[in-house]
C-alpha cells in the first residue's frame, strides 16, 4: 500500500515559544493516528529544537529548500548533510515560492532533488501550473516538463525514493482549493505519466495535494484514489487544523 503522508510547510513563520506551543499540542495530537505520516517542514533555524521536541514521536521533519552544493563558498546556502546533521527526513524542493520569488528554474529544482536524495534524505517535489497557464490550458503540459527535468537529470527509478506535491499555484495561500476531482485529474496525469516508464514506481509514489487544503476540505480531497495526502501551509501553523487534516487522512 503506498504510504500516505501529511507534511507542513511552515514557510517563514514562527518563534521558538509558538513553534513549541504548536508541536507539542500536534505531538498530542496524532499520537494515536495508524497508517499516516506526519511530517513538519520548518525553518531552518529551527531544525534543532524542533529536532529535540520531535525525536521520541511519531512526526518526523525536514527543511522548505536545501542547497544543490555539497559544500564551498555559497554564502547563505544550506546543504543536505547540515540537514542530515539535525535528523531531518524530507526536503522540500521547487516549491511555488522559490520558484517564483527567487528564480529557482527546472533544472536548479532537479539538482536541488538529486543532492537531497544522494545525501539520504526524501525529496518532496513541488510541481503545479499558475491560473494563466490552467485557464490556457496548458496544465498538463507544464507538470511534464516540471517533472522531465528531474526524470532527465535522476532517472525515473528515483521517485522510488521521493514524495511529489501537485501545488496548482493558484491555490496556494488563497483560499481557492481545487476541487476534489480537479486535484484527482492530476494526480492521475501524474501516476499514468510515471507508469508509462515504470509501473511500480508509479503505483508507490505518493502524490500529495497541496493549495489551501484546511479542516473542513481535507477529507473530500483525501479521498481521492490518487491523493496520497496534502502539503499543507496555512493551516500547518494551527495545532487544532493541522491536527484535523492530519486526522483526515485515516478516514
Ligand atoms: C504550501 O505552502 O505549500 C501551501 C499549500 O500553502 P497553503 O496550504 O497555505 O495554501
Amino acid at each position: 500500500m503506498r504510504k500516505k503522508l501529511v507534511a507542513g510547510n511552515w514557510k517563514m513563520h514562527g518563534n521558538l515559544a509558538e513553534n513549541n506551543e504548536l508541536l507539542n499540542a500536534v505531538v498530542s495530537g496524532v499520537a494515536g493516528l495508524r497508517d499516516a505520516s506526519v511530517s513538519v517542514c520548518v525553518p531552518y533555524p529551527y531544525l534543532s529544537s524542533v529536532q529535540a521536541t520531535l525525536r521520541d514521536t511519531n512526526i518526523t521533519w525536514g527543511a522548505q529548500n536545501v542547497s544543490q552544493y555539497d559544500k564551498g563558498a555559497y554564502t547563505g546556502e544550506v546543504s543536505t548533510a547540515m540537514l542530515k546533521d539535525f535528523g531531518c527526513t524530507y526536503a522540500i524542493v521547487g516549491h511555488s515560492e522559490r520558484r517564483t520569488l527567487f528564480g529557482e528554474h527546472s533544472k536548479v529544482v532537479a539538482e536541488k532533488y538529486l543532492a537531497a536524495q544522494n545525501a539520504g534524505l526524501i525529496p518532496i517535489l513541488c510541481v503545479g501550473e499558475t491560473l494563466e497557464q490552467r485557464e490556457a490550458g496548458t496544465t498538463e503540459k507544464i507538470i511534464e516538463e516540471q517533472l522531465k527535468a528531474v526524470i532527465a537529470l535522476a532517472g525515473v527509478d528515483s521517485l522510488s525514493k521521493a514524495v511529489v506535491a501537485y501545488e496548482p499555484i493558484w491555490a496556494i495561500g488563497t483560499g481557492k482549493t481545487a476541487s476534489p476531482q480537479q486535484a484527482q485529474d492530476v494526480h492521475e496525469f501524474i501516476r499514468s505519466g510515471i507508469a508509462a516508464q515504470n509501473a511500480g514506481v508509479a503505483e508507490n509514489l505518493t502524490i500529495q495535494y497541496g493549495g489551501s487544503v484546511k479542516a473542513n476540505n481535507a477529507a473530500e480531497l483525501f479521498a481521492m484514489p490518487d491523493i496520497d495526502g496534502g502539503l499543507i501551509g496555512g493551516a500547518s501553523l494551527i495545532a487544532s487544523d493541522f491536527i484535523a487534516v492530519c486526522h483526515a487522512l485515516q478516514n
